[in-house]
């Protein structure tokens, strides 16, 4: 078999690298980054050259699996949805279709076409029992935007490569590669800000490896983000440094957070949060005095009980010195398949609120947090089987141990998955997806939050095992199923009426530049491609920069962007103010009414004492993805990864040594972990990597067993939540530690 090179865009973190990928004997050989790529210009980082080993893994699923006697047996994929249709059907006959939750995972944000199908079948489910790695993570965010600027995905994103003085909090991209900001090689693009003779500054409890890096690192209390924050924003209206000039048009109720602000003097600030009170005010002087600065905030600001009060005064900042929306700021992306918003709508949360505890849905979903109680608590709507989408919810939300536990004595469990694991180990049914590099991909949700315009697509890079069914598919028809047409419903018809409804939706819309054109005409012109690249195809023609099936001949379509193997770029951002917002008013809504009544909890906890005590964070590394790349080897060998840092003032007060085994407890449960000890984290604070505690009984991932570490989430609380998203609290948990 002749060999040949691929291109392709890493779908493993939200940096979208553009990959160069040899192929021989139909096998991977080698993976570099692409130097052709105009986004990622061969930036790579250990996680991409793995894609081969992620394909060819034999641990991974090729086909259908489905309890039998308490085995996981092989079945055929007709075997496999018969059985689905057969226990869905009975159990929702029986106790209705809120007994069935979904659980999407942070996977699902890289694939396109799960990004088209969950909807649809989340619809057919007819179930409010929808949870998601959003309210582990990033909830506040959308939350915030959603109230400011009209919707949850107007995100605007830092423009690093324009700016001069760059504030991160609880962000650590030289081992995230960035997160809710789309940029490859943040090492770089940070070196860069200082070459070009600008600032960094890291606020984060440890001094991470992107503090390391930074102009400047400031230690700050775990949670307590939100009042630094809010102490900056007050010394630049008492300073008189408050300028947000020309935005001052488009941007209503700056009185109400002057107001709101007013009581976070930098002294209550520096007892509350640990960061003297001469260092905030110095980070307000200068970010006031830079020629452009901004102000990014991302995991550990946003799992905390102030999570969303910390992404708002966020952007707070970016507002009130005048760089948001302005090239060095904070910018609104434009994705080449957005259309022009509708009709303003104000945004909402809480339109239903969680059966057990009341919690507010935030963008049709309810905190993951609750899934437990909403499984364990009996009554009407009770959650007695799960669906899962690429999720590990056993490992990655909250109390993790008290949730696992309940999988165990689900009625039904169905997962779309490709590997035995601590989640999917419950199954009945697990319904293996076609590997990475047996799909198309694009970046639907990152082009929407990247650091400059570009559009990317993929083709597969090999085919999937013959009768196997696309990712898209599969989902399809588990919709066809709840929607009561049968495992047998023809999935070739369904996605064609899925695709007739998508085009009748464009011609009706008059921002689409199809508007009033015969759907059949269009329907031709999208070929024959498998329907989920048809769906693209539309969104990318009918989009800003789309080729309007015809309208705009030099505009985007799926077929041009396949002749740009490398990807387009599409250039820096640009201003979007007013356009972008959908707010009611029509302006940047500063002062929501929920946020200014929040900052008012915050401001009382300003004067409690702190507990004194251990706290508990959580880390990121580079070598891994979440929980979902520890079966490779490559990412895994070597010094045990899993281990918890503490600061050797406390391991000595702890009777701790470096390399000693720890017992670090919470009010959810206890890990007995190593210690390593090191003076880059704050006295008082102990660090725990995520994404591990693998191996368990049932699983089936040879080598993350073999490196299994301790899940950090056993720790973690579910009790308590950001009330405003319902986002999990995963930051400044409680513990105690000691020896073990
Ligand atoms: S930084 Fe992210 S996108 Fe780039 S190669 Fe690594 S995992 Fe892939």
């Amino acid at each position: 078999m002749a060999s040949r090179v691929t291109f392709r865009t890493c779908p493993l973190c939200e940096a979208t690298c553009g990959l160069r990928i040899e192929v021989e004997n139909g096998r991977v050989t080698r993976i570099r980054g692409d130097a052709d790529d105009p986004f990622s210009k061969g930036f790579i980082c250990p996680k991409g050259s793995t894609l081969g080993a992620l394909h060819d893994d034999p641990d991974r699923l090729r086909r259908p699996l489905v309890r039998r006697d308490g085995d996981h047996v092989e079945v055929s994929w007709e075997d496999a949805f018969a059985e689905v249709e057969r226990r869905l059907t009975t159990l929702v006959a029986t106790d209705g279709p809120e007994a069935v939750a979904v659980y999407i995972g942070n996977p699902n944000a890289h694939n396109f076409a799960n990004t088209l199908a969950i909807r649809p079948l989340v619809k057919a489910l007819r179930t409010r029992n929808v949870y998601s790695a959003s309210t582990v993570d990033q909830m506040p965010k959308h939350v915030a935007c959603g109230l400011l600027y009209g919707h949850p995905f107007s995100i605007p994103v830092p423009d690093i490569d324009r700016t001069a003085f760059l504030l991160l909090l609880g962000a650590n991209p030289l081992e995230s590669n960035g997160s809710l900001a789309t940029a490859p090689d943040w090492p770089g693009r940070l070196e860069a800000i200082r070459r070009r003779g600008g600032r960094v500054v890291v606020v984060d409890p440890r001094r991470t490896r992107t503090a390391e890096r930074a102009d400047l690192h400031v230690p700050i209390r775990p949670g307590t983000d939100a009042a630094l924050l809010a102490g900056i924003a007050r010394t630049l209206f008492a300073e008189g440094l408050a300028a947000p000039g020309t935005l001052a048009a488009d941007v209503i109720g700056i009185d109400l957070v002057e107001r709101a602000v007013a009581g976070f003097t930098p002294h209550r600030v520096a007892l509350f949060t640990g960061v003297p009170a001469d260092t905030v005010a110095s980070l307000a002087r200068e970010l006031a005095a830079a020629p452009t600065a901004v102000v990014y905030g991302r995991i550990g600001t946003h799992t905390t009980a102030y999570g969303t009060l910390a992404a708002w005064l966020v952007d707070v900042l970016n507002v009130m010195t005048g760089n948001l929306d302005r090239p060095g700021g904070a910018m609104f992306p434009h994705a080449a398949h957005e259309r022009p918003r509708r009709v303003p709508r104000p945004f909402r949360t809480g339109r239903w609120h969680s059966r057990v505890r009341g919690l507010p849905e935030s963008l049709g979903e309810l905190p993951v947090a609750t899934l437990a109680d909403e499984m364990e608590t009996p009554g009407p709507g009770q959650v007695r089987a799960l669906l899962t989408i690429a999720g590990n919810p056993a490992l990655t939300t909250p109390d993790a141990g008290r949730l696992d536990g309940l999988l165990a004595g689900l009625e039904l469990m169905v997962c779309v998955d490709p590997y035995l694991n601590a989640t999917t180990r419950h199954a009945d049914v697990i319904l293996p997806p076609p590997s990475v590099l047996q799909k198309s991909h694009y970046d639907l949700a990152f082009t929407a939050l990247s650091v400059r315009n570009v559009s990317d697509f993929s083709p597969a890079v090999f085919e999937r095992e013959p009768g196997s069914p696309s990712e898209f598919e599969i989902l399809v028809r588990l919709a066809a199923i709840a929607a009561g047409l049968g495992a047998d419903a023809d999935p070739a018809a369904l996605v064609a009426a899925t695709l007739a409804a998508e085009i009748a939706k464009a011609v009706d819309d008059p921002t689409s530049p199809i508007h009033g054109r015969d759907g059949a005409e269009i329907e031709r012109a999208l070929g024959d491609r498998p329907v989920e690249e048809r769906l693209l195809d539309l969104m990318l023609r009918t989009g800003h920069r789309g080729d309007g099936f015809g309208v705009r001949p030099d505009g985007i379509s799926l077929a041009m962007l396949e002749h740009h193997p490398h990807g387009i770029d599409l250039g820096p951002l640009e201003p979007r103010l007013p356009d972008v917002l959908t707010t009611e008013s029509g302006k940047v809504e500063l002062a929501p009414p929920s946020l200014i009544a929040d900052l008012t909890r915050l401001e009382h906890a300003l004067d409690t004492t702190a507990a004194g005590g251990m706290v508990l964070v959580g880390r990121r590394q580079l070598r891994t993805a979440n929980s979902w790349t520890q079966n490779v080897a490559v990412l895994v060998r070597g010094k045990d990864s899993c281990a918890a840092q503490l600061h050797p003032d406390d391991a000595g007060r702890l009777g701790l040594v470096d390399g000693a085994t720890a017992r670090v407890s919470s009010a959810a449960g206890f890990v007995d972990v190593p210690v390593v000890l090191t003076d880059a984290i704050m006295p008082g604070v102990v660090c725990i990597p995520y994404g591990w505690g693998h191996g368990l009984p049932g699983t089936r991932q040879a080598v993350a067993a073999g490196h299994a570490g301790v899940n950090v989430n056993l720790l973690t609380d579910a009790s308590v939540v950001d009330p405003l998203s319902g986002n999990a609290v995963l930051n400044g948990i409680p513990v105690t530690v000691v020896p073990a």
